[in-house]
């Protein structure tokens, strides 16, 4: 060696001297380590040089022990021999600069990156070898993951099924993915580098150029805009774009990267979709015009047929003519119900069906509405027992009644097998009750939310033999709203259906037992 032998001794004390060095190499990141140039014996690693041990640096006294203590292997894994240890280098006079070996620990293997050189004594200070070391595993791990979250982000750009752009701070497109090339008809190779006035028609460039790539690199706007593009064979299309600008770690904008569907067929549908709209309302106004103005017509004749028909059933004498003249008066009536039903339409959809309320005990009330059902069917039979007490509710009598006979009705068309229909009246914490239950065919469940509505006709009813507007339910629920009450069915397909009217209760007046 250059400085002839060396002294351990000195080297020590000089280093218990110089504790401020110490000090001053605990605070460095990276791990140094300082060796005596002699023998090659370790004197002093400092904190980072234990972490990366992963406890205590091992300190080597001789050269001849570094093998068996330091356990160094080339890039190749060849294990080192003892003259090729960076230390033993250095002490020979080589300047060892970031030369990469594996380090095997007892519980791992770290990959480093050494710098080595040897101090000759100088100033009063003993010669020393400094080496230096820098921990690569976890640079390599954090490199590992930065490799896969680009991965990620490519395959993110790649696969996108929106076209996926990124353009610098002069609209040139810097990235192009497979969707951009499918959607413009450009590949990502033509497009890299072309001013974004290539996908853009004539009448929109100023305004997209100058008002929003501008507002977007000053963040006051255009992130997210629905414009017109043009396609490479001249297509118009509409595209919804979603902008984001790019920033560097200063604040600058570095570029935008832009998302973007065509939502041209998605367009057209909704515009498709808004005229079948505007059509189908159009074609239920004319529907309904039509019914409003039928139903006057038929009206006119029926009220003076149903006046003859009533007067010539009192002047007839012949029980068998009688008999044929009502049931001439009930088809009449019944053909009175429906163009009733359908003159009320109108009213319910305005909100003006009007009401004549007035106290009634609906035990009476519903007695009398059960009144014209009574000999309808030999199969069915209709149970009705009034409660003892009077059950008084503010009602308009005529359409209360409408609705109770509205209810045993349907009660009746579906129970095709017959049975009973049982009515009943009850009260209870200010509300009168009327059900109405069945054994008939029932309502599919999924059918119930929409029993009321206008037209309604149950997947299950037997279309065929009782023809109807499906207007009887949505007129009853209307009348009972208007009471201020509620109308709902519990139902089982094929074993039943009960209908409930709730209404509140009125105060009973005084005589009630005169009550109409
Ligand atoms: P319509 O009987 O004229 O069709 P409604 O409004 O009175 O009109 O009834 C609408 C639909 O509700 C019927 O077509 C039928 O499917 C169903 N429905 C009404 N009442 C009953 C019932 N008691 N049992 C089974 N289904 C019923």
């Amino acid at each position: 060696m250059a400085s002839g032998r060396l002294n351990t001794g000195e080297a020590h004390s000089f280093l218990r001297r110089e504790g401020w060095l110490r000090a001053v190499l605990d605070l460095v990141s990276v791990a140094v380590v300082l060796a005596e140039p002699g023998h090659g014996e370790v004197l002093f690693a400092n904190r980072a040089a234990h972490e990366m041990a992963g406890g205590r640096f091992p300190f080597a006294r001789s050269f001849a022990e570094y093998v068996e203590v330091y356990r160094l292997y080339d890039a190749s894994g060849r294990p080192l021999a003892q003259h090729e240890y960076p230390a033993v280098r250095a002490i020979r006079g080589e300047v060892i600069e970031g030369v990469e070996f594996a380090w095997r620990l007892p519980d791992r293997t770290r990959r480093v990156l050494v710098s080595a050189r040897r101090f000759d004594a100088m100033y009063g200070r003993p010669p020393v070898v400094i080496l230096i070391f820098q921990d690569l595993t976890a640079n390599e791990q954090a490199r590992a993951v930065l490799r896969s979250f680009e991965q990620r982000m490519a395959l993110f750009f790649r696969r996108n099924p929106l076209a996926a752009i990124v353009w610098n701070p002069a609209l040139e497109v810097v990235e192009w993915n497979e969707s951009a090339s499918r959607m413009f008809g450009w590949s990502a190779d033509e497009a890299r580098g072309r001013h974004g006035s290539f996908i853009l028609p004539e009448s929109e460039r100023e305004y997209i150029v100058c008002d929003v790539w501008q507002g977007l690199l000053r963040r006051t706007s255009g992130e997210r805009s629905t414009n017109e593009n043009v396609t490479r064979d001249g297509r118009r299309i509409l595209c919804e774009w979603y902008n984001t600008p790019l920033f560097d770690e200063s604040g600058q904008v570095i570029g935008v990267a832009s998302l973007v569907e065509d939502v041209t067929s998605q367009r057209h549908a909704e515009a498709e979709r808004a005229r079948l709209y505007r059509e189908a309302q159009e074609a239920v106004r004319v529907r309904d015009d039509f019914l409003a103005s039928a139903s006057h017509q038929l009206r006119t004749p029926l009220t003076p047929l149903l006046l003859r028909l009533e007067v010539l059933r009192r002047t007839l004498g012949d029980p068998a003519a009688c008999r044929q003249v009502d049931r001439a008066l009930a088809s009449a009536h019944r053909l009175e119900c429906l163009v009733n039903d359908l003159l009320d339409v109108p009213h319910i959809a305005a909100g003006t069906l009007a009401l004549a309320r007035a106290p009634a005990d609906l035990r009476l009330l519903v007695g009398e509405a059960l009144a014209p059902f009574r000999d309808v069917s030999a199969r069915h039979t209709i149970v009705y027992e009034p409660p003892p007490a009077p059950v008084v509710a503010a009602v308009d009598r005529a359409r209360l009644e409408q609705v109770v006979a509205s209810l045993v009705e349907n009660a009746i068309k579906y129970s095709p097998t017959g049975g009973e229909v049982r009515v009943s009246v009850t009260a209870s914490a200010g509300t009168a009750r009327i059900e109405v239950v069945d054994h008939g065919i029932g309502i599919p469940v999924d059918q119930q939310p929409i029993l009321f509505e206008r037209h309604f006709r149950g997947r299950n009813a037997p279309h065929e033999s009782y023809a109807g507007f499906g207007l009887g339910l949505y007129i009853s629920s209307a009348i009972v709203e208007r009471h201020g009450g509620r109308i709902f069915v519990e139902s089982e397909p094929g074993r039943g259906s009960t209908f409930v009217v709730e209404l509140p209760l009125a105060p009973p007046p005084c005589g009630l037992d005169d009550m109409p």
